[in-house]
């Protein structure tokens, strides 16, 4: 495996808020294990603030996502890379991959891929059919001999993909057949999640990405742009979601589990963090600050399924006011 980090080398992680909405309890378990996993070994973490989606993200909620991760008691090192002030990075990855020839234009609308392709059982992802596949070689030709707006997609091959995480073990995804040929760079000109994410964690050296396991299949597109771009991959750790008692996993728009308002109420953030821990399998007061946790910290004790948020916890953790 020399694509991987050497294990000898000190372990960054990095803290990627997205400001759709307001950050909750299941966020800050999985900011706790990325932030753990890297101080307790003496490495470092990288902040990271994924704002590239227009339609979605909300600019004032930035700050309110920095202030969260401060209330947890969590730091990082060096300024925060906000994606969407220089998108050069991710321009130059799409020209190199179109270079390459391991990329093209593509033309085709949302409604028009919808119409093409039924939705893979299991997900509400549409798969791209390759329509645009082989057409144009360039930008500029798709424009003109179409007459529309065009956006990138990623060339990926037939087959299965093997992706370890540290958690769970080898698990096989086939990229083609679940997603297709993967979107780059939207029609309107916006780079897509899986482009800057890879572009990112190389370009900030991550060597441990910790995140929800909702991400793991992304790992796989991830895995092809790495080895398509020249990158080497990170370690995987996916760790389960927090659910409800209904097994659905926490909603953004939730407000009882919102971050910013447990601060409103003056929940007392070492509650939260001592419920993080010990959820995850490791020792804690019941109440600790994060550093706290760090000296007896091991990611491989976080259990592998998911953690459902009783009605009984979520009291529990809002009456522990300061
Ligand atoms: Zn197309």
């Amino acid at each position: 495996m020399s694509e991987r980090a050497p294990p000898s080398s000190p372990v960054v992680t990095r803290l990627a808020p997205s400001p759709t909405g307001l950050l909750h309890l299941g966020h800050a378990r999985s900011f706790l294990l990325a932030w753990w996993h890297a101080r307790s070994s003496g490495g470092r973490v990288v902040l990271r603030i994924e704002d590239l989606d227009r339609e979605r993200c909300k600019p004032e909620l930035v700050d309110t996502c920095l202030r969260d991760l401060e209330w947890l008691g969590l730091d990082w090192d060096g300024p925060p890379v906000v994606q969407s002030r220089d998108t050069s990075p991710y321009e130059r990855a799409c020209a190199e991959l179109l270079a390459a020839g391991l990329a093209y234009s593509c033309v085709c609308t949302r409604a028009e891929i919808a119409a093409l392709s039924a939705p893979h059982a299991g997900d509400s992802e549409q798969r791209y059919p390759g329509t645009c596949r082989g057409k144009w070689t360039t930008l500029e030709a798709a424009r003109s001999s179409s007459g529309r707006a065009a956006g990138i997609r990623f060339e990926v091959a037939n087959g299965p993909q093997l992706v370890r995480d540290e958690l769970h073990g080898e698990r096989a995804f086939d990229v083609q057949r679940e997603v297709g040929d993967v979107l780059v760079q939207r029609r309107d000109g916006a780079f897509a999640y899986q482009l800057a994410v890879v572009v990112d964690d190389s370009r900030q050296g991550i060597t441990d990405v910790v995140r929800g396991s909702d991400l793991w299949s992304s790992a796989a597109r991830q895995l092809l742009l790495q080895r398509a771009l020249g990158f080497a991959h990170p370690r995987w750790w996916h760790v389960p979601l927090v659910v409800d008692e209904g097994g659905e996993r926490l909603a953004k728009r939730r407000g009882d589990v919102a971050l910013a308002e447990l601060r409103a109420q003056r929940v007392d953030a070492r509650a939260v963090v001592a419920w993080a821990a010990a959820s995850s399998g490791q020792p804690a007061e019941p109440r600790c600050t994060a550093r706290e946790v760090c000296a007896r910290f091991d990611l491989r004790a976080c259990p592998r399924t998911a953690l459902v948020l009783s009605a009984a916890t979520l009291a529990g953790l809002r009456a522990a006011t300061q």
